[in-house]
């Protein structure tokens, strides 16, 4: 069915979002917090990323938490908030689309929509944002086959709009030591299906902090287009996903180590 792909290659994959570029020549890193849980926090770690020279900042307002009791996110105060900290500090914003209904609020506010594992054959939901000209970061579904999730990005494509960033974030396997298994091998087998840049989510594959420098070195030494990590300046005490959210300092240890792979990969591509 693979032949079915139509608008994946000879595509120009260069996602321009304000003055960055999103493309196979640039490593983006996307990062911050699970979920947004107040102004001050947000603003706090946008300012250390920024730091770090982080042109992307990721945070949840509408959580899909498997528990029903878990939080579930502040809604549209946390889009504010996420709009303002990106107006103070030039940071372009990451978050997450849970439903159909918020369509136009997430537009409003957010510059690139993430769309989650639960939602990738959502595909009214995918077909709508095909429709917007916001990039679309697509997560792997965690039961979903390269071939489902290349075919949720032709949706997409399909209704027009070709700003698709593909991030996978593992799959469900037999093994318990891991929340999902990253699957590394999609990397250089989608950039051999498809011309759209793929990043990697540390965070979500492995559910634990001390895979996360270990899995995005990997990630760049397979030549990923970038990642997503989770990062709080006190992990311990965000109300989600701390176990998996490593510290800023810890993000800053990553980023030179992360660079000379980053070098030794673009080498080995002359
Ligand atoms: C997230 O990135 O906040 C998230 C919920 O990820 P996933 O959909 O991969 O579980
Ligand atoms: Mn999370």
């Amino acid at each position: 069915m693979l032949n079915q792909l139509k608008l994946q290659q000879g595509l120009p994959i260069e996602i321009k979002i304000k003055d960055r570029v999103i493309s196979r020549d640039n490593f983006t890193i996307i990062a911050g917090p699970c979920t947004i849980e107040n102004y001050d926090d947000l603003k706090e770690i946008a300012l250390e990323l920024k730091t770090l020279g982080i042109s992307f900042l990721r945070g949840g307002a509408f959580k899909m938490r498997t528990s029903p009791y878990s939080f579930q996110g502040l809604g549209i105060i946390g889009l504010e908030y996420m709009q303002q900290v990106c107006q103070e500090t030039g940071l372009i914003s990451v978050s997450e689309i849970v439903s159909l209904e918020d369509i136009d609020i997430m537009v409003e506010y957010i510059d690139i929509l993430q769309v989650g594992t639960r939602n990738m054959q959502n595909y009214r939901l995918l077909k709508k944002l095909g429709k917007t000209n916001k990039p679309i970061l697509l997560k792997r579904g965690m039961s979903n086959t390269i071939e489902e999730w290349l075919f949720a990005a032709e949706h997409i494509l399909a209704e027009g709009n070709s700003k698709v960033i593909l991030c996978e974030r593992g799959i469900r396997t037999f093994e318990t030591q891991t929340r999902n298994t990253l699957d590394i091998s999609a990397i250089p087998l989608i950039h051999n299906l498809s011309d759209l840049p793929v990043i990697v989510d540390p965070s979500h594959s492995s559910g634990r902090k001390d895979l996360i420098k270990p899995l995005s070195l990997a990630a760049a030494a397979v030549g990923a287009e970038g990642l997503m990590i989770e990062t709080h300046f006190s992990p311990t005490e965000t109300k989600c996903d701390s176990e998996q959210t490593i510290t800023i300092q810890k993000f800053r240890e990553l980023l030179e180590p992360l660079k000379q792979i980053i070098s030794i990969w673009k080498k080995s591509l002359n």
